[in-house]
C-alpha cells in the first residue's frame, strides 16, 4: 500500500472507529490503536498537503450528532485537545508555547475520562445541557443531565453563565452496571467512557437516573469574572460546582512533568478513570496570545497515560487443573505489554465465558489488566475475523490424567475426580504448603512437582519424611545443600504451626483462610474439630450450611483420618494458638491499612497480627480508616493517608504500641 492509499484507508477506518465509538458507544479498537492510527494519518497528511479533506477524522472533533435529540449549536465551539504521549513530546510543547509567550504558569488537572458537557444557566437556574457532539453541533440532554445530583440546579449568579465538563461514570457504578448488564443478559459496557456516553444518550432519563453518573467541571468559557483560569474554577466553586479536586499550578514544565509522575501513581486509587493530565496556560491574556485551530486550543495539552487495554491474538487455548480437581481454560496470547508488563496468558474461567464471549483460536482479542493485576480478555473482535479461527471444543477428558471429567448441574466448571490425578495430588501438596497455609519455605509448586516425579513426594505426610531423601533431594537440578537445609528447617518449623494453618493446609472445599481461622479459635483442637457435628458447625457464625456438611464428610473419610494420625504422629501440633492480647489494644475495632514492605513481618503475619487484636484490616484509604502502617517504599496509599489525615505509623512506632 503506497502513503496515498493508506490515507484513503486510515480515514475510513478512522471513521468507522469513530462512528462505533461516539453514536454507537460500542468501540471495536481500543483508544491506544486509535490514537496510534490517528496519528499516522496526521503525519502522512503533513506530508501530503494535495490530500486535503475537510471531512479527515483529524479535522473533526467527535461525530456527527444523533436525530433523537434536538440539536443546540454550541455559543463557541467545544473542541478536543491536543495529545502528547511521552514527556519529551510535553517538553516539545511547552517550547513552543514559551517562545510565544516566556513566563507561563501551567494549571494541570485530571483528564477525566468521560463525556465533554456544557451546562448553561440564566438567571441563576440551570437551563440546558448540551453533549460536544461534532463540536459545533451538541445534542440537548437536559432531562439526563439533570438527574446528576452534584449538580446545582440554581447559583447565586443572575447573567448567562455557561460551564463546561466532563460527564463520568464512576467505577464503582460502571462495575454495578456490568454486572446487572450481564445478569440481564446484556452486552457490558467496553468502559466507563462509553457506559457515561451510552447512559447521557437514553431518551428515557429514569435509565440515566440509575446509572450513578457524576461531573466534574473544568472550563468556563468567555469568563468576564476571571483573569485567569484557576480564578475562573474558583469563583466556579464557589458557585456550587464541583470542579477537578486537585487542579496544580506549575511555574515550569519539568514541575507539571513531577506532579504527572506522582499522580501515575495513584491515578488507580481514584473513583473514577483519568486517561491522562490536561496542562492549561494559566493566564487568560496568554491564552488568547495563543489562540486555537480549527480542532484544538494551542494554549492546552493532554498528556495520555501508556495505554492500559491492548490488542492481541489468541494462540491457543489449553486447561489446568487445580487441587479440587477444577479444570480451567486458559488463553495463550502473542505477548502484548499492558499496564506496565508482558501479559502472555489469561484465565478464561470456565466453557461459558468463552461462549459467551464467543472467544476462538486466532481470535484477536481485547485484554486489559483488571484491578492492575490480572490480565483478562474485554472481548473477542468478531468483526475483523478472516474465516481461520477454530471454535475451542472443550475436552471430555481430564489432560493431565485422562479420566473424564465432569460438569455437575448448577456449576460452571468441570471437574476431574479421580483422586490420584497427579495435578490434584501436585497442587494439593503446593497448598498445604504456601505462605498462608503451613508456610514451608522452599516446597513451591515447581519442587513439589520435581519430588512428585521422582516418587518421595506423594502426600501431606510424606513432607514430613522428606529428610530421608537427603541424597535424591540434593542431586536434583537447582538444588545444594543449603537449599535442602532450609527446606528441612522451614519443614520443622512448620510442624509448630498454629492450628487455623494446618484447617487452612489440608484443603477443605470451601475452607479457605478466613473459615480455617474461625473454625480454629472455634474448637480450640483438631480433635474437637473432627467430632463437631453438622448441627454445631452451622451453628457457628459465618460457616454456612454446605461448608458445615463438607467439613464434616471431609474428617468422616477414612483415609483423611489416616493422614491426619500420620501428621500427628510425625509432630505437627494439632492445636490452636491464640495469639489475641486482649482487649486493651491500641487497634481494637479500628481499620487500618497496611502498605509498603515491612521488614519485621510478612504481610498475612502482620494481617493476622492486627486480627488478633481485634483491628479490621483493609485495603484501601478512606477516611474511615485509623491507621495506615507503612513499611519501606510505601507508595500512594501514604499519599492518600497524609492527603485525608489519617494517622500514619512507621513499622518502628507500630511495634512499640503492641
Ligand atoms: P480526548 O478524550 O483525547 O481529549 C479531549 C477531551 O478531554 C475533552 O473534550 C474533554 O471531554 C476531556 N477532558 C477531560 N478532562 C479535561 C480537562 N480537565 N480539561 C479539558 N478537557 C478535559 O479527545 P476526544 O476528542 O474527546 O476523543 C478522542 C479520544 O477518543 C481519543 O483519545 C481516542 O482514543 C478516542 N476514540 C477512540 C475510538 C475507538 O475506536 N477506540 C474512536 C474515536 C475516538
Amino acid at each position: 500500500m503506497d502513503e496515498i492509499e493508506r490515507i484513503k484507508y486510515l480515514r475510513d477506518f478512522l471513521t468507522r472507529c469513530s462512528y462505533e465509538y461516539y453514536v454507537l458507544d460500542r468501540p471495536t479498537i481500543p483508544d491506544s490503536e486509535y490514537d496510534m492510527l490517528f496519528r499516522e494519518l496526521e503525519d502522512l497528511e503533513k506530508v501530503h498537503p494535495e490530500m486535503d479533506d475537510p471531512a479527515s477524522p483529524t479535522k473533526r472533533v467527535g461525530f456527527e450528532v444523533l436525530s433523537e435529540f434536538k440539536k443546540v449549536t454550541h455559543d463557541r465551539p467545544m473542541l478536543s485537545l491536543g495529545d502528547v504521549f511521552s514527556y519529551d513530546e510535553l517538553r516539545e510543547w511547552a517550547k513552543k508555547v514559551e517562545e510565544v509567550c516566556p513566563n507561563v504558569e501551567y494549571s494541570l488537572e485530571y483528564k477525566i475520562d468521560g463525556l465533554a458537557m456544557c451546562l448553561i444557566y440564566e438567571d441563576g437556574y440551570f437551563k440546558q445541557a448540551v453533549t460536544r457532539g461534532d463540536g459545533v453541533v451538541g445534542e440537548d440532554v437536559t432531562s439526563n443531565v439533570r438527574t446528576i445530583k452534584s449538580i446545582p440546579m440554581s447559583i447565586p449568579y443572575k447573567q448567562r453563565y455557561d460551564i463546561r465538563g466532563e460527564v463520568y461514570m464512576p467505577k464503582a457504578a460502571f462495575e454495578k452496571a456490568n454486572v446487572q448488564r450481564r445478569a440481564n443478559g446484556e452486552e457490558e459496557f467496553a468502559n466507563p467512557r462509553n457506559a457515561a456516553a451510552g447512559s447521557i444518550r437514553q431518551l428515557d432519563s429514569r435509565i440515566a437516573a440509575s446509572r450513578g453518573l457524576d461531573g466534574i467541571w473544568y472550563h468556563v468559557p468567555n469568563d468576564i469574572n476571571a483573569s485567569s483560569h484557576s480564578e475562573s474554577l474558583d469563583y466556579a466553586k464557589r458557585l456550587g460546582f464541583k470542579t477537578n479536586p486537585n487542579n496544580i499550578l506549575c511555574s515550569s514544565i519539568e514541575e507539571v512533568i513531577e506532579n504527572i509522575a506522582k499522580t501515575a501513581e495513584i491515578r488507580h486509587d481514584l473513583p473514577y478513570e483519568i486517561d491522562g493530565m490536561v496542562i492549561k496556560v494559566n493566564s487568560y491574556e496568554q491564552q488568547n496570545i495563543l489562540g486555537f485551530t480549527s480542532r484544538i486550543p494551542k494554549w492546552a495539552i493532554a498528556y495520555k497515560f501508556p495505554a492500559e487495554e491492548v490488542r492481541t491474538v489468541v494462540e491457543d487455548m489449553f486447561i489446568t487443573v487445580g487441587r479440587t480437581g477444577k479444570c480451567t481454560p486458559n488463553a495463550r496470547f502473542k505477548p502484548v505489554k499492558v499496564a506496565g508488563t508482558t501479559v502472555s496468558y489469561a484465565t478464561l474461567h470456565n466453557e461459558d465465558y468463552i461462549n459467551e464471549k464467543d472467544i476462538r483460536i486466532g481470535d484477536t482479542v481485547i485484554i486489559r489488566k483488571a484491578g492492575d493485576i490480572i490480565p483478562e480478555v474485554v472481548r473477542s473482535v468478531h468483526e475483523i475475523r478472516d474465516g481461520s479461527q477454530i471454535k475451542y471444543h472443550f475436552p471430555d477428558t481430564c489432560p493431565v490424567c485422562g479420566s473424564r471429567i465432569y460438569r455437575f448441574e448448577d456449576e460452571a466448571a468441570h471437574f476431574c475426580l479421580n483422586i490420584d490425578c497427579p495435578a490434584k495430588v501436585v497442587a494439593g501438596i503446593a497448598h498445604f504448603a504456601e505462605r498462608n497455609a503451613m508456610n514451608i519455605d522452599g516446597l513451591g509448586e515447581k519442587k513439589v512437582e520435581a519430588f512428585y516425579s521422582i516418587g518421595i513426594l506423594n502426600s501431606f505426610e510424606e513432607i514430613y519424611k522428606l529428610h530421608t531423601h537427603k541424597d535424591e533431594i540434593i542431586n536434583l537440578e537447582k538444588f545444594g545443600q543449603k537449599s535442602y537445609d532450609n527446606l528441612i528447617e522451614s519443614i520443622e518449623n512448620s510442624k509448630k504451626n498454629s492450628l487455623e494453618r494446618l484447617v487452612y493446609g489440608l484443603g477443605i472445599r470451601q475452607v479457605g483462610e478466613k473459615a480455617a481461622k474461625i473454625l480454629s479459635s472455634h474448637f480450640k483442637t483438631l480433635d474437637a474439630l473432627m467430632n463437631a457435628t453438622v448441627e454445631e458447625l452451622s451453628q457457628i457464625k459465618d460457616i454456612g450450611p454446605i461448608t458445615a456438611v463438607g467439613i464434616y464428610d471431609f474428617f468422616k473419610e477414612e483415609s483423611n483420618i489416616a493422614m491426619i494420625n500420620d501428621l500427628i504422629s510425625l509432630g505437627v501440633n494439632t492445636e490452636y494458638l491464640d495469639m489475641s492480647i486482649g482487649e486493651s489494644s491500641p487497634f481494637t475495632g479500628k481499620t487500618v491499612v497496611l502498605t509498603g514492605t515491612l521488614t519485621k513481618y510478612s504481610r498475612n503475619e502482620a494481617t493476622a497480627l492486627l486480627e488478633n487484636l481485634g483491628a479490621n484490616v483493609s485495603g484501601s484509604v478512606s477516611k474511615k480508616t485509623d491507621f495506615v502502617i507503612h513499611g519501606e517504599e510505601a507508595g500512594s496509599k501514604l499519599t492518600k493517608a497524609n492527603e485525608l489525615g489519617v494517622k500514619t505509623l512507621t513499622e518502628e512506632e507500630f511495634m512499640s504500641m503492641l
